[in-house]
């Protein structure tokens, strides 16, 4: 079995998060240490540690993560200006939680995509 994760526990309840949504495949929370004025992040509820470890199996799951986050920026009202959905994949995308997770930013303009080299 996959040992569980933070995040994992989060989708149980056995750690307590501000969950904003949830159903069998998916939860949604606020990161507890907002980068912007919206800052969600949404999970499978199985366990995939990164996107290293997708398999065509979890399709309809990744798919099913875009659909909730287009409904969740439309809630926290940030769908017509616009918001970024960004998955970091291991040390160099200075992953830390090995759950797949999707954040979903937005509420401020979000500058550009990678900051660039100094
Ligand atoms: P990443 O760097 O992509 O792995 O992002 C992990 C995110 O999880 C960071 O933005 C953290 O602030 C967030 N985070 C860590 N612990 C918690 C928690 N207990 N509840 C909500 N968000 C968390």
């Amino acid at each position: 079995m996959t040992e569980e994760t933070l995040f994992s526990k989060i989708a149980t309840g056995e750690i307590p998060a501000d969950i904003v949504f949830q159903d069998d495949r998916v939860t949604a929370f606020r990161d507890i240490n907002p980068q912007a004025p919206t800052h969600l992040l949404i999970i499978p509820n199985k366990i995939i540690p990164t996107v290293n470890d997708i398999t065509p199996q979890d399709e309809a799951v990744l798919g099913h993560m875009f659909i909730v986050a287009k409904k969740l920026a439309s809630l926290e009202g940030i769908a017509e200006d616009g918001y970024r959905l960004l998955v970091n994949c291991g040390p160099h995308a200075n992953q830390e939680v090995f759950h797949l997770h999707m954040h979903l930013f937005g509420g401020r303009p979000l500058g550009w995509m990678v900051k660039p080299v100094e």
